[in-house]
């Protein structure tokens, strides 16, 4: 199956060849547990500035940056950009709603999934929307000994987040690696966009609650229904 995937995916970019060393992992959705916290807290942060927000937007907006997620609300209810001062203003009570949501727990399966790919001596990296500093801090925490702080590309690192393809180019460079040695996880229909605008395959882990046909018309190489499905199937695939 993935055979047929991997052809059409070599031949789409013209690349010469197809031999993963470094796994790029985004983290919200797939290393953690954690957007059903993340969808909450911006549906009551724009509540409480008095802007409409649903779930699915929710999900829809997941791995854009917390200012491109504000300014894109902001256009479509009042026309225009948000200010410096709002996107702060907004993301700091998001970002407080967030922080009482309590502990984030571990994705099921996240962390045998990582420990397999560190014994097979594959490169693990980050590539993360997310500025929230105390989750970037609890990677360590949740996964001791996989991820080195040179091997993350956050919020702070791009000029443009997903879905552009910055971050993913700016992890690929990270890695002196080509293209098609790289395999991305992602879990985000803007995730996947961006990853597949870097020219990566990507395997999308549906791990939300939007429909799976969103994840392949993003440009996924290949859908799973989430992290254990992953894991089990990890062997066969490469
Ligand atoms: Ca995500």
């Amino acid at each position: 199956m993935l055979l047929s995937e991997i052809e059409i995916f070599k031949k789409k970019n013209k690349y010469p060849d197809f031999k993963p060393k470094a796994i790029f992992f985004d983290m919200d959705g797939v290393l953690f547990d954690s957007m059903k916290f993340h969808a909450v807290s911006w549906l009551k942060a724009m509540l409480q500035v008095g802007l409409p927000f649903t779930e699915t937007e929710a999900y829809m907006n997941e791995g854009r940056t917390g200012a491109s997620t504000i300014d894109n609300v902001f256009v479509a209810v009042r026309g225009r950009n948000a200010t410096e001062k709002e996107k702060k203003e907004i993301y700091k009570i998001k970002s407080t709603h967030f922080e009482a949501c309590g502990k984030i727990e571990r994705m099921p399966f996240a962390l045998e999934l990582l420990q397999k790919i560190k014994a097979e001596n594959k490169d693990i990296f980050v590539v993360t929307g997310s500025g929230q500093p105390s989750l970037i801090d609890s990677l360590q925490e949740n996964f001791p000994d996989i991820f080195k702080k040179e091997k993350m590309v956050t919020a702070f690192d791009v000029t443009n987040g997903k879905p552009h393809p910055e971050p993913y180019l700016k992890a690929l460079k990270k890695s002196g690696l080509q293209p098609w040695e790289v395999v991305v996880i992602e879990n985000a229909p803007l995730g996947v966009e961006s990853a597949n605008a870097a020219g990566l395959f990507t395997i999308a882990v549906n791990t939300g609650p939007l429909n799976p046909e969103v994840l392949s018309n993003s440009g996924a190489n290949l859908v799973l229904k989430d992290m254990e499905d992953l894991y089990v199937k990890w062997d066969k695939l490469f």
